[in-house]
């Protein structure tokens, strides 16, 4: 269990042992959940500390996007109101035809049994449903509306924030891998819109940003998250123009400083897409 409390009622995961970041803020009478993590069997655990730690029920889950790694811990919290953007519920839909179809996952998750056998038995398990309540550009939660969650995309079509304004906080998702290369290969990210939608966030000046992946960050990391992205897309668009492969430009050592980290696991695949977005 690894949840912990953040701000007076703000609690986050941000260490990666159950799949990308998660957190939860506490209401006057309820708690709502800000994805679940990925291993719904260690997800129960943040469940069962934030009941007790709070004396109050856990009645909404919203989901940030539609990746594995953010909501397939979601039945750890059940029952449990869900609630995402219109497009992450299509998304969600799409992956269920495919990908997430139960023979696909099996086969897909037995590669990494031996590394990962905590995962390999949560998939076991795992039950995936869609979410309960949607909407398209933002919906505002708690009784005094201090809530909002806003449909931003880029990091895929349906991805959104969650700002809590009375403590200037705000749950980015996947819009930021803290310290680390982002992965950007969905079909359905679109790189400019995901700058844009954190030039938007940083306009706001919050105090707290909590990103998908890494640790917690302020404005600071932000600005440098934002141009390191910047960076990336002019090498790219530069790249293009000039005729050179993804495979020259990683030679090239073309990747921002500040997103080396972490390259070797989604470095390709995002590149890949964003080269054919940018063709
Ligand atoms: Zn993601």
């Amino acid at each position: 269990m690894t949840l912990r409390k953040l701000l007076d009622t703000i609690y986050v995961d941000t260490d990666a042992t159950n799949g990308g970041n998660h957190g939860a803020i506490v209401l006057d009478d309820e708690i709502l959940m800000v994805d679940s993590g990925m291993m719904h069997t260690k997800s129960l655990a943040s469940r069962q500390f934030l009941e007790s730690e709070t004396g109050l029920s856990i009645k909404k889950l919203i989901f940030t996007h539609s990746h594995s790694d953010h909501v397939f811990g979601a039945q750890a919290f059940e029952p449990v109101l869900l609630i995402s953007s219109e497009s992450t519920r299509k998304n969600c839909e799409g992956r269920l035809k495919h990908e997430w179809k139960r023979n696909i996952l099996l086969e897909r998750y037995s590669q990494i049994k031996g590394d990962n056998p905590e995962l390999w038995d949560a998939v076991q398990t795992l039950s995936i449903r869609l979410p309960d309540i949607t909407f398209d550009d933002e919906i505002s939660l708690g009784n005094n509306k201090q809530i909002t969650a806003k449909t931003v995309g880029g990091h895929t079509s349906g991805s959104a924030i969650v700002i809590c304004h009375e403590l200037s906080a705000v749950f980015v998702g996947d819009l930021i891998f803290s310290g680390q290369f982002p992965y950007g290969g969905d079909p359905t990210c679109k790189p400019d819109q995901w700058i844009h939608a954190l030039q938007e966030i940083s306009s706001k000046q919050y105090e707290t940003i909590i990103p998908g992946h890494g640790p917690v960050c302020g404005q600071k990391e932000l600005d440098e998250y934002i141009e390191a992205l910047k960076e990336l897309r002019f090498n790219i668009k530069y790249a293009l123009e000039t005729g050179i492969s993804i495979e020259t430009f990683i030679d090239q050592n073309k990747i921002p400083k500040a997103l080396k980290m972490g390259f070797e696991r989604f470095g390709e695949v995002t590149l890949k897409h964003w080269f054919e977005y940018y063709t």
